[in-house]
């Protein structure tokens, strides 16, 4: 079990052990205060898997969406899905995370953020994405022959070993495992 991660310490933690499906999701949320639906319920759900209380994912969303549509509209339009995706509202449904399959099997249109960046990113964007994760050329190539050849999952693991300098035989096929790992090297 890993320690619940608290709003403070969120930015440090999306850099150090998100996947890049979710950093991605994290950094455009912080860009462009506002996610549209997929995103929302993408990176919604792996923060909830990752251990946020709903407490504080009510304070992160309403952080940022609130610097856009008042916190009115925010209680009105998008309090309810948040605490909805911790079984608190409708069905009361415990819903879980997405897995690599399911990330990668959506179709993020115009304007979307959701989805896995080996799978949906142009080449130049996902190249320099993966040269903020810090990167070298060499392992940049191993990744992108993988991403070629459609093998995305196993391109986010040669870039979670490039990362964090060990091997993960396992496989990545879960964001939240990816983060797990991640928080295991770290430790
Ligand atoms: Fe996210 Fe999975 Fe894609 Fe990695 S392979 S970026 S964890 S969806």
């Amino acid at each position: 079990e890993y320690a619940d991660i608290s709003l403070k310490d969120i930015d440090q933690v999306s850099k150090s052990s998100f996947p890049l499906c979710m950093r991605h999701l994290f950094e455009k949320l912080r860009e462009d205060h506002h996610l549209k639906h997929g995103g929302r319920m993408q990176l919604g759900l792996f923060l909830k898997g990752v251990g946020l209380k709903l407490d504080d994912a009510l304070a992160f969303w309403r952080e940022e969406f609130t610097k856009k549509v008042g916190s009115e509209r925010f209680d009105k339009e998008y309090a309810y899905a948040i605490r909805h995706n911790y079984g608190k509202e409708g069905k009361r449904t415990d819903y879980t995370p997405y897995a690599c399959q399911k990330v990668i099997s959506s179709a993020p249109g115009v304007g979307d953020h959701h989805g896995c960046p080996y799978r949906h990113f142009s080449e130049d964007n996902l190249r320099a994405a993966l040269g903020r994760m810090g990167l070298s050329s060499r392992g940049m190539e191993d990744v992108m022959d993988k991403v070629k050849n459609k093998h995305y999952q196993l391109a986010c693991t040669l870039t979670f070993e490039a990362v964090y300098g060990t091997s993960c035989d396992a496989g990545i096929n879960h964001p939240n495992q990816y983060f797990e790992e991640a928080q295991n090297v770290l430790k």
